[in-house]
């Protein structure tokens, strides 16, 4: 019988050229965990997906309740669950004011983190009743949460701060909507959403890799510059990024190449060690990458996930 894992944001870039590697491997049942339905569905279709290999499933990340319901609605389906991939972001690197999801919480943390957070957090059981010996738990990272590489210097750099921003909820009322309690700033925003990423899966590694043998792991995929994240820029920089990236820095990767790592990240054997964080040499090949230090602060990932907690309503 097949393997199944769920992939949130499925519907384009990452997730979805990850859904094909997989399904055309024949060992994997997909599970598209998507806002937009129809958008998923024609997705699918548009890159060819084996039909009866994907099943599309009804998640907005930006709304709690959302992400409760999707839960009892892939529990209802009663498949198995084997690897879960935290995969859908939203990214807003030119707005001038924040946007808030259907808690009242800065989108981008929201999204990328929070909805993350409890997602995960409630499907952690069912990956423990997995009868795979692979059982993973997937938080795709960034190289824009390292301030220990080039790309990752590049300003605004991710600094959670204090977390005062978090702890008061991100809602720009009475408190601000920066993790750091800072001016909001969209594309700060996202890297520290993808430092948090890397911290609960660190935290996840620490609470409960022993006690359930899941691997708990992270990735940077490679610089994907064609994907939909940059929709939001603006044209200029639309243009020139794809090109910049392949010939100046040379972390241009396709979207084909990226869905095949993070795939390799879901099924290869070889990939198996839990608490790592994977990245790729210019010939494709694996490493365990070295995190910043902010993105590797045990105090400071313990911080996150409490606060976290309580946003999301699982103390
Ligand atoms: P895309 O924008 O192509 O894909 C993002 C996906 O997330 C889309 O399917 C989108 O859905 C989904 N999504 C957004 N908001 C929500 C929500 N509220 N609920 C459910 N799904 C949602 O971006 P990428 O494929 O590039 O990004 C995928 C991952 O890769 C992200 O975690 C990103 O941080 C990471 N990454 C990307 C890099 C790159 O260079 N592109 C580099 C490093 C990391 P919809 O189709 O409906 O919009």
């Amino acid at each position: 019988t097949k393997s199944s894992c769920i992939i949130t944001g499925a519907s384009s870039g990452l997730g979805l050229a990850t859904a094909k590697a997989l399904t055309e491997s024949g060992e994997w049942h997909v599970v598209m965990a998507c806002r937009d339905f129809l958008k998923a569905e024609k997705a699918a279709k548009s890159v060819g997906l084996p039909k009866g290999s994907y099943t599309v499933m009804h998640l907005d990340l930006a709304s709690l309740e959302s992400v409760r319901q999707f839960v009892t609605n892939f529990r209802n389906s009663g498949m198995p669950l084997d690897v879960l991939v935290c995969n859908a972001a939203v990214y807003f690197p030119t707005a001038k004011e924040p946007t808030f999801s259907a808690e009242g919480f800065e989108l981008s943390v929201a999204t990328n983190h929070l909805g993350h957070f409890l997602l995960a957090r409630l499907l952690l059981e069912d990956l423990e009743k997995s009868q795979s010996k692979a059982k993973r738990l997937i938080i795709v990272g960034s190289i824009t949460g390292n301030t220990n590489t080039l790309a990752g210097n590049i300003p605004p750099k991710a600094n959670l701060g204090d977390l005062r921003g978090l702890s008061g909820g991100l809602n720009g009322v009475n408190a601000s909507p920066m993790i750091d309690g800072g001016a909001f700033d969209g594309a700060k925003a996202y890297k520290d959403s993808k430092v948090c990423n890397m911290l609960t899966m660190q935290e996840f590694h620490r609470r409960y890799h022993e006690k359930t043998g899941i691997a708990f792991t992270s990735l940077y995929p490679g610089c994907i510059a064609t994907t939909g994240l940059f929709r939001s820029h603006i044209p200029l920089f639309r243009t020139l990024f794809p090109p910049f990236q392949k010939y100046i820095t040379k972390g241009f990767v396709s979207e084909e190449e990226s869905g095949k790592r993070l795939a390799q990240v879901v099924s290869d054997p070889s990939l198996s060690k839990s608490g790592v964080y994977w990245s790729w040499n210019n010939d494709s090949s694996s490493f365990e990458n070295v995190l910043s230090e902010e993105a590797s602060n045990q105090d400071k990932a313990k911080k996150v996930w409490e606060i976290s907690e309580k946003l999301v309503g699982l103390e």
